[in-house]
């Protein structure tokens, strides 16, 4: 019996000692895929106040010829190769970024809520990974009354998912989505980004503060009239100590075209040319301050500093560090 089991057990040592040598090793499984991305949240400081930037997915926009009014669809897919991005599709990353001023906890703008793509609408689920709450979050600053900025606010089935925030949105953004008139003569995305509105908006609206872009609208956060996008769109100045932020919302979108050719008209800027001029007066202000800058649908983290190349602008990248 002795003999056997010493045989056996050399049987088994020699076995695993040729497993050893080939590969894959006997005995060891493959590791899982994950099949999910992991939690995007990325935090940074300014001044006393600690910022973050909460991911809520990338929305990929299936484009045509059509989609830059000033510029040939071929010429919009050689600045996506130039990015090394895919033709015909625009991918809109969507960032917003959370503020503790140390007396505050304001979220300027909340994400999709899953309510245009299945790809974007993670925005709870990072602020969650991140330690915050939704309940916690007292301040809401609305940079303007698209869907992929304000859906956030109310779930698919209409409850409130931030239940003690006050919500802060530009007095002409609100006067503009809210005029029926506005709304009688408006076609296609135009009137679906009213109805939307509506659907948000609709029966908070009494609770909604509006303020006029130029205002501090919280201790340290200072809107600045940022139209063209939209009739009211809203950027925000971020202060603390001695450094600033630059929030540009919608005034730039995708750095590669965007900040590349600044003077590109996409569609679903409402105003072109006003659009251009703002995003122009925007960038020359960051590169002159070497201000950092955050943007809503930059690549996450969605900040950096903005310099100038040609007749255009290149975003450099934060670069991801502990706190
Ligand atoms: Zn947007």
């Amino acid at each position: 019996m002795v003999t056997h089991l010493t045989r056996r057990t050399l049987l088994t040592a020699t076995a695993l000692a040729a497993g050893a040598a080939a590969w894959p090793r006997a005995g060891f499984a493959a590791a899982p895929l994950a099949n999910a991305q992991g939690p995007g949240a990325y935090r940074y400081r300014l001044g006393a106040f600690e910022l973050t930037a909460i991911y809520d997915g990338t929305w990929f926009l299936p484009i045509d010829g059509t989609f830059v009014t000033n510029a040939s669809g071929p010429e919009v897919n050689e600045a996506l190769a130039s990015a090394f991005l895919p033709p015909d599709i625009m991918p809109i990353s969507i960032t917003a970024l959370l503020v503790n001023t140390g007396s505050k906890l304001v979220l300027i703008d909340t994400g999709s809520a899953g309510q245009i793509t299945d790809t974007a609408g993670f925005l709870n689920a990072n602020l969650g990974a991140a330690g915050v709450k939704a309940a916690d979050i007292d301040t809401i600053l609305i940079s303007h009354c698209h869907a992929d900025h304000i859906n956030g606010l109310k779930t698919k089935d209409g409850a409130q998912v931030f239940p003690n925030a006050q919500v802060f949105v530009p007095e002409p953004e609100w006067t503009f989505w809210m005029d029926d008139g506005n709304q009688s003569r408006a076609t296609g995305s135009v009137l679906g980004y009213f109805r939307n509105a509506r659907r948000i908006f609709g029966d908070i609206g009494k609770e909604v503060q509006r303020f006029m872009p130029g205002e501090e609208v919280v201790p340290g956060i200072v809107s600045l009239p940022a139209y063209g996008h939209t009739p009211g769109h809203t950027a925000f100045a971020v202060q603390s100590g001695n450094q600033s932020l630059l929030v540009m919302s919608d005034t730039v979108r995708n750095p590669e075209l965007f900040a590349r050719n600044p003077d590109w008209q996409p569609i679903f800027d409402m105003d072109g040319a006003l659009a251009v001029k703002t995003r122009r007066t925007m960038l020359d202000r960051a590169v002159a301050d070497r201000m950092l800058v955050a943007a809503y649908h930059f690549p996450f983290p969605a900040c950096g500093h903005m310099v100038k190349r040609g007749t255009g602008y290149d975003l450099v990248p934060s670069m991801w560090r502990p706190l």
